[in-house]
């Protein structure tokens, strides 16, 4: 069932008065919300902001970006994850460059990295085209709202058609935003506040007193626990590092060496925990002094590697050893 008008209006209401004030929401340019779009998938709005502005800054048009290296977009991006979103965009930004700006979400279909999300997204706000959105905090309102006990695929499609029946076709764009930031604020996964809902007269889940339950949870990839041991080469003045070669997690970044055994000539820096998916990683840090540069890496100081685009795990490591050669702000520390 779609939504009654009654509650689109409330609905709209509520996104005038409680709406954030974000710098993408300020203006109609593709390029902004394009930006914004991408960094959000997957991201927090507190975590994506000062990248955004950085990146504004950085690559204030498509023109700027398309010009790029993919070493410069991906160091803009370190910190973001998900990688491939800022290889996809880097490439979308050259394809518009090369062949202009599309009108439709149907043309925004064919850039690089734009499906069906981030195309609605883009023609909605941008073009007034009534295009729905679905991301994962409408299809969690829209599991509440009509207590539907689907699950991953199945609660996918349902969510697409009942977002594409329920969108108000003379403000898509608004309407859009309203309801991806009620699941934001309002109907957020744990602890939503139905007293306080603009929805609550007509969701059934808060009728049925079913909102913990819903969206259902389908049986979850089992975690993997793994340990891995990063270990520097450290050179006078320069770490050893390698480019991570296509088919990993972080392909196209760089990363230190990774040491199955370490001989007595290892220095131990200490570990950490880092999560990937389901992976739960324990990762060891040690570094090894070298006098001669071994073959197959590319020799960088630190303040070169703060330009070099590395997976937080390899950032962590750094920061470690930079502590312990006495190279960062708190000086040395001893080997734990
Ligand atoms: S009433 Fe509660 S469960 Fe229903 S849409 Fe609002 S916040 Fe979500």
């Amino acid at each position: 069932m779609p939504l009654p008008e009654e509650a689109r209006r409330a609905l709209a209401q509520w996104f005038r008065r409680a709406g954030r004030d974000l710098p993408w929401r300020r203006t109609k340019d593709p390029y902004s919300v394009w930006v914004s779009e991408v960094m959000l998938q997957q991201t927090q709005v507190a975590t994506a902001l000062p990248y955004y502005e950085a990146w504004m800054r950085r690559f204030p048009g498509v023109e700027a970006l398309a010009q790029a290296s993919e070493e410069e977009v991906l160091a803009a991006w370190q910190g973001l994850g998900y990688y491939r979103r800022c290889r996809l965009l880097l490439e979308g930004a050259r394809r518009v460059v090369a062949e202009g700006w599309p009108a439709t979400a149907k043309g925004w279909r064919a850039i690089p990295g734009v499906g069906r999300y981030t195309a609605g997204a883009i023609a909605s706000i941008c073009y007034g085209e009534a295009a729905p959105v679905v991301d994962g905090n409408v299809e969690r309102v829209y599991a509440r709202v009509v207590d539907d006990l689907a699950t991953d695929g199945d609660l996918h499609r349902r969510a697409w058609d009942w977002a594409e029946r329920s969108l108000d076709r003379a403000n898509p764009g608004d309407w859009n935003q309203a309801l991806m930031e009620l699941g934001a604020l309002v109907c957020r996964r744990d602890a939503p506040d139905c007293s306080g809902c603009p929805l609550r007269a007509w969701c059934l889940a808060a009728i049925n007193g079913t909102v913990a339950a819903r969206p259902a949870v389908a049986r979850r990839t089992a975690t993997v626990h793994e340990s891995r041991t990063i270990e520097l080469l450290w050179m006078g003045d320069r770490f050893a590092v390698r480019r991570i070669p296509p088919g990993g997690w972080w392909e196209g970044l760089w990363e230190f060496p990774e040491a199955s055994s370490a001989g007595p000539w290892s220095e131990e820096l200490g570990t950490f925990r880092h999560s990937v998916t389901h992976h739960r990683i324990r990762y060891r840090v040690r570094l090894r002094r070298v006098v001669e540069g071994e073959e197959g890496f590319s020799w960088r100081t630190v303040a070169e590697l703060a330009e070099t685009p590395m997976p937080a795990p390899q950032r962590k490591a750094l920061g470690l050893a930079l502590r312990y050669l006495g190279l960062a702000e708190g000086g040395p520390v001893a080997a734990r």
